[in-house]
């Protein structure tokens, strides 16, 4: 890591609909800047695994689609955020909520840190579910566990639950001057460029 990594810093959010590929983007900041993932549905899904009753409480809604409660997800972020130093948080699929979002800002707050950018990832409903089909597909095809909630019947619950619980926060995000949208249709390597440059310039 470069000391130009070490001294800048920035919190930034991921926002988009399931499939966009924020955990994709979110992993090559990650190896490129030095910045720390918090993915909410990852921890769940480690929740899920370790057996806990959290876990299993959550297995359920999260199969269906739905989102898990507020109080569950502030809660996994803020024993990240008071346990972990970092070169700057990228959220990825937090917030969902405009409680969450809320959340988030108190909790950064009290820390004495900020937002700094909010990136919305924007693509075709369609090919959201030929992504998700696709990666059940390949998991399989690998011998992999295939996700629950990686089905269209799920698909279509968390596309609602998208429309209707998370992309006001696009609104709100605008309103507070943070928004910056990116095409989220090309390759892969192309739209990390895109947003590495959105990331280092909230960095600045
Ligand atoms: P993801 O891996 O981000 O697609 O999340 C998978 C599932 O975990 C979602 O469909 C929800 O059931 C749950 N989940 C993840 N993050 C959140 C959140 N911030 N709020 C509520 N539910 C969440």
């Amino acid at each position: 890591m470069t000391t130009d990594t070490l001294t800048r810093t920035a919190n930034v959010i991921l926002l988009g609909p399931p499939g966009v590929g924020k955990g994709t983007q979110a992993q090559i900041l990650v190896d490129q800047l030095g910045m720390v993932q918090l993915s909410t549905g990852d921890m769940l899904r480690e929740a899920k695994a370790s057996g806990s009753e959290m876990g299993k409480r959550v297995a359920e809604v999260m199969a269906r689609g739905d989102l898990v409660t507020d109080e569950i997800v502030i809660g996994l972020i803020e024993e990240k955020l008071a346990n972990t130093e970092a070169a700057g948080f990228i959220f990825d699929g937090f917030p969902r909520t405009l409680a969450q979002a809320d959340a988030l800002e108190s909790l950064l707050q009290k820390t004495g840190q900020s937002l700094d950018a909010v990136i919305e990832m924007q693509v075709d409903d369609e090919i959201l579910v030929q992504r998700i089909v696709g990666r059940a597909e390949q998991a399989k095809a690998a011998g992999q566990p295939v996700r629950a909630d990686d089905n269209e019947e799920s698909l279509k619950i968390r596309l609602t639950e998208y429309y209707k619980k998370t992309s006001p926060l696009i609104g709100y995000y605008h309103a507070k001057g943070a928004l910056k949208s990116i095409n989220g249709m090309g390759q892969i390597d192309e739209i990390a460029q895109g947003l590495g440059a959105i990331v280092k310039e909230a960095m600045a």
